[in-house]
């Protein structure tokens, strides 16, 4: 190999610091840019599930893992508005294998930061230009700062900044629907069973609860129809008494859990159509810049944890001269993969709003949907960037 490129990461969330792991892993030089001046501190539970957690081993943060999130088990259910069991949620992969966990995000990017050398990560880093030639990428910083590399990879989220120097501005699809989520401390809710993920299905509602922070915590998330397009916004308070009321006569257990709320965010759902291309030249896209999509898989951070191993296995192939069809081969490997996933998402949010009205033929299908998740769980994205890595050597 004659010389390995070097990559610039915009964006320190959780798909830019997996990546950074994952490329110095492969011995690729990498430098990580956020825009905010500390790592991390909002947010609430995201879920992480096997395909992520096997690529989270691979660079040295299965322990981390073990210790930072909370683990769910085969407890985990479907319920009917009313409390009444419909069907049980894979937590597996097809090997048997249990790796899904609840996981505050906040922890997330602290574990994915608390290995990554001094140096790597330049937080107060907010990117507003982008240019390439043949040679090198540039990104330019708000602060007046300028980094070049080989690689700029756009990981700066849904309102990436990066994006529109790929492909010109999307138009995000808004869904109707907005959620109310937050964070309970266990001992408001002593009673409540910390080894399971539960969802509630519901007419044009449906309500998720996992545990997060090695069970100190219970993330919740509502999830109801309104026709009121807000930015997408992580941190925008909201109310707990409507929250309360939109659950009104559900399962006494929901009931109880939002007595204890006293403090919730709003949430509008929006995503993306799949985008026709990622990379353009020395610049490409990671996570949520790349395929917002809707939470009803939980696989916004799972699929942007794909794409950077994905990145790091290609690149570690790849002489710096060859970068742009590197990309391109990331590229083409993760829009198929996570455009099923995408779309995957919306099919899934419109059954748990028991959208049809069918509500048998809802059952049967959540019931079924265990084989959906069992292949999303096994996928091994390594084994396929190998491959890809492969078919570009001449
Ligand atoms: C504050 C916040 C809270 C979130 N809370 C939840 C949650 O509770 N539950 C959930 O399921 N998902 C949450 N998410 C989304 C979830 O983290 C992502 O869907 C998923 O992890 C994909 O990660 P990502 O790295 O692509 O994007 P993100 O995790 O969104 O990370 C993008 C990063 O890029 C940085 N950035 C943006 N623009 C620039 C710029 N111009 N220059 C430099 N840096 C930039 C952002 O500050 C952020 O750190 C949250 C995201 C954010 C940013």
């Amino acid at each position: 190999m004659a010389s390995l490129p070097t990559v610039a990461i915009v964006g320190g969330g959780i798909g830019g610091l997996f990546a950074a792991n994952a490329l110095i892993a492969h011995g690729v030089p990498v430098t990580v840019y956020e825009q905010t001046p500390s790592l991390g501190e909002i947010g609430a539970g995201v879920f992480v599930t096997p395909n992520a957690v096997r690529q989270l081993e691979r660079v040295g943060l299965g322990p981390a893992v073990e210790s930072y999130g909370a683990r769910v088990g085969s407890h985990s259910s479907y319920y009917r508005h009313d409390g009444s069991f419909i069907a049980p949620v894979q937590v597996t992969d097809a090997n048997g294998w249990n790796a899904c966990f609840g996981m505050h995000r906040a922890d997330f990017v602290t574990l994915l930061a608390s290995k990554l050398p001094a140096g790597i990560v330049h937080t107060g880093h907010r990117a507003v230009g982008f240019e390439q030639n043949a040679d090198v990428a540039r990104v330019t910083f708000a602060n007046g700062a300028v980094a070049e590399a080989d690689v700029v990879v756009g990981a700066d989220g849904i309102h990436s900044e990066m994006r529109p120097f790929v492909f010109p501005p999307s138009k995000p699809v808004f869904h109707g629907t907005i959620s109310y989520r937050g964070l309970i401390p266990r001992e408001r809710l002593p009673n409540w069973p910390m080894d399971r993920w539960q969802m509630w299905a519901g007419p044009s509602r449906h309500f998720l609860v996992f545990p997060v922070r090695h069970g100190a915590m219970v993330n919740y998330v509502g999830f109801m129809p309104t026709d009121e397009e807000m930015k997408e916004s992580w941190s925008a308070p909201g109310d707990p008494a409507v929250l309360r009321r939109e659950f009104e006569g559900w399962d006494p257990r929901i009931e109880e859990l939002l007595k204890q709320v006293d403090k919730t965010f709003r949430w509008a759902l929006y995503d993306r159509e799949p985008l026709p291309g990622w990379s353009k030249g020395r610049l490409t896209l990671l996570g949520d810049s790349a395929h917002p999509m809707l939470p009803h898989l939980g696989q916004g951070a799972n699929q942007s944890i794909e794409d950077g191993m994905a990145l790091a296995t290609i690149l570690a192939q790849t002489d710096r001269s060859a970068v742009p069809a590197a990309l391109l081969a990331y590229e083409r490997l993760r829009r198929e993969r996570v455009a099923e996933v995408q779309l995957g998402a919306r099919k899934h949010g419109l059954r748990v709003d028991s959208a049809t009205g069918d509500l048998a033929q809802r059952d049967a299908e959540l019931a079924a949907h265990a084989e959906f998740r069992k292949a999303l769980y096994t996928y091994d994205v390594v084994t396929h960037a190998r491959a890809a890595a492969q078919a570009l050597k001449p």
